[in-house]
């Protein structure tokens, strides 16, 4: 007799998907529209069609440690063409937050950020961590005088706390990409490299700069520069927040710098970019609702870019104008959106970079990405968003 696959459902699994955003999973009559126009995919490896049968049976092992679901930047092209509005962008996302899950090191942390309704007991963990520390150093109170934040909350503290904080990130993401790199390993077998791992790393970060694959997308295309800005606005508060970083500890040039200071000015173009960027992804994610499915998880990643460069721009503001009650309030709570974005940055939206990075990286080093390329680009010549 033949040998038989036995195929178990996962009910629980499917549930989850559904629940978070992939609610139109069921639609799905696998006709692979979608893997004809996406422009991921290669006649060897289509996709998303089968992507699409897996989650709908919850087979979530050969999902989780796929890198063509990070691969996918949600241009929500196969979802413009469904037949069926099955949504298979939205199914992808859902997948990637259910990795997310997976890989999160320690677990019941990815279980808390992948609910927006725990955000209140997340922002509390550095409220009280923060008043703790201000308690215990007798700072619990507005300093007389000319507003100076380090008088309130001295920049040793500051540092200690958030280089501890930052080095905890760094941990809980090593943990889960090193995971996630075993999974791509067992499941795509290779055993020839097609690119030496340092040039594989040295494309892709040249790729994720560029923003290259943004430009491919047809539907979604206002993406480009949407995520360009806020991927730039980021890069510049982290290089400005280190320069500052070595001018107070090494050289002993204490803060606040001047508005025509370089490092001031660098902070504030790169916040005002982070603003406008995260404000196009809110305004495409409404234009395009209609193909686009924007969770409360989503919405709870924008609400915070808008909290972290709103109490920024504020803390500026009232220390200008010398509200001294203000001024040291909002720089708090600015301070508690920072913890908030660093120590919880491998179970958010912003952790979905490193994966993505690592897919990518992964891809060239296995040689998927130049399948992709080749037939990726004739797919393109077929379809158009007007078809
Ligand atoms: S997701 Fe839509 S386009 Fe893709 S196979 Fe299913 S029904 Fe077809
Ligand atoms: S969202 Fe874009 S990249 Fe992702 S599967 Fe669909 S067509 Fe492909």
């Amino acid at each position: 007799m033949a040998n038989r696959n036995i195929v178990e459902a996962n009910l629980e699994a499917v549930k989850e998907l559904t629940s978070s955003g992939a609610g139109t999973l069921k639609k799905c009559f696998q006709c692979a529209t979608c893997s004809v126009v996406c422009p991921l995919s290669s006649d060897t490896k289509p996709f998303p069609r089968k992507e699409m049968i897996y989650a709908q049976w919850g087979l979530m092992d050969r999902l989780v440690g796929n890198p063509d679901i990070w691969l996918c930047h949600q241009c929500n092209d196969c979802s413009l063409h469904c037949p069926r509005g099955a949504k298979p962008g939205d199914v992808l996302a859902a997948v990637r937050r259910y990795s997310f899950t997976k890989y999160a090191f320690p677990k019941f942390m990815g279980k808390l950020l992948g609910d927006a309704k725990n955000l209140p007991y997340l922002l509390a963990v550095p409220i009280i961590i923060m008043i703790i520390l201000l308690a215990s150093i007798g700072h619990l109170n507005i300093p007389e005088g000319k507003i100076v934040f380090s008088k309130f909350f001295p920049l040793i503290y500051v540092d200690a706390l958030f280089i501890t904080v930052s080095m905890l990130a760094m941990i809980s993401a090593g943990m889960g990409i090193l995971n996630f790199w075993k999974d791509m390993n067992k499941n795509s077998n290779i055993w020839m490299p097609s690119m030496g791992l340092i040039p594989s790393i040295i494309s892709a970060a040249t790729e994720i700069f560029g923003h290259n694959k943004f430009k491919d997308c047809g539907v979604n295309k206002d993406r480009y520069s949407a995520h360009l800005l806020v991927f730039y606005g980021f890069v510049g508060l982290f290089i400005t927040t280190n320069i500052v970083l070595v001018l107070v500890d090494f050289f002993h040039i204490e803060t606040p710098y001047s508005l025509i200071n370089p490092v001031k000015i660098l902070g504030n173009v790169s916040g005002i970019a982070l603003f406008i960027g995260i404000t196009l992804v809110a305004l495409n994610r409404l234009k395009n609702k209609d193909i686009i499915t924007t969770t409360s998880y989503d919405w709870a990643f924008i609400g915070m870019i808008y909290a972290l460069v709103i109490t920024g721009i504020l803390t500026e503001v009232t220390r200008l104008a010398g509200i001294a009650f203000l001024a040291y309030l909002i720089y708090f709570i600015h301070l508690v959106v920072v913890f908030y974005i660093i120590a919880y940055l491998p179970y958010s939206k912003l952790g979905h970079l490193l994966y993505r990075t690592v897919a990518v990286v992964y891809s060239k080093y296995s040689g998927r990405r130049s399948e992709e390329r080749r037939v990726g680009k004739e797919c393109k010549s077929r379809w158009s968003p007007e078809h």
